[in-house]
């Protein structure tokens, strides 16, 4: 009785393992979860028909960088970088926007069909 006492049982070995590999589980969990969220990541342009056809038709018309990303102001794209859309159904980054209706030659217009820029009321749901 003595000689097992001084000895680790094996009930003790077994929950220290058991503690590593939950550790690793939740480790995991965490690493999948986030990657999906990255993944996932998308603002909803309301443009996501795919019969369209036009491969342009998801990226900002000021600087060609896909929604998704950010402008080149910017590093991180989300809510740091919003977009905005426009009563004609165009949708910038805001920052490329503002800074295209803040030069004298876009007459306040909106770049793509140069009717007179209105923002219009929509807000990015960050559902
Ligand atoms: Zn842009
Ligand atoms: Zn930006
Ligand atoms: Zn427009």
């Amino acid at each position: 009785m003595h000689k097992q006492a001084l000895l680790p049982s094996s009930g003790q070995l077994e929950s220290l393992e058991t503690t590593i590999f939950i550790w690793l589980l939740t480790t995991m969990k965490v690493v999948v979860k986030n990657w999906h969220a990255i993944a996932q990541w998308k603002w909803d342009t309301g443009n996501n028909d795919a019969d369209e056809g036009d491969v342009e038709g998801d990226v900002c018309g000021i600087c060609r960088v896909p929604y998704e990303g950010c402008c080149p102001t910017c590093k991180m794209p989300g809510d740091d970088c919003p977009l905005i859309w426009g009563e004609c159904s165009h949708v910038f980054h805001m920052h490329c926007l503002l800074k295209w209706i803040g030069t004298a030659a876009s007459k306040q217009q909106c770049p793509m069909d140069r009717r007179p820029w209105v923002t219009a009321e929509r807000k990015v749901d960050p559902s």
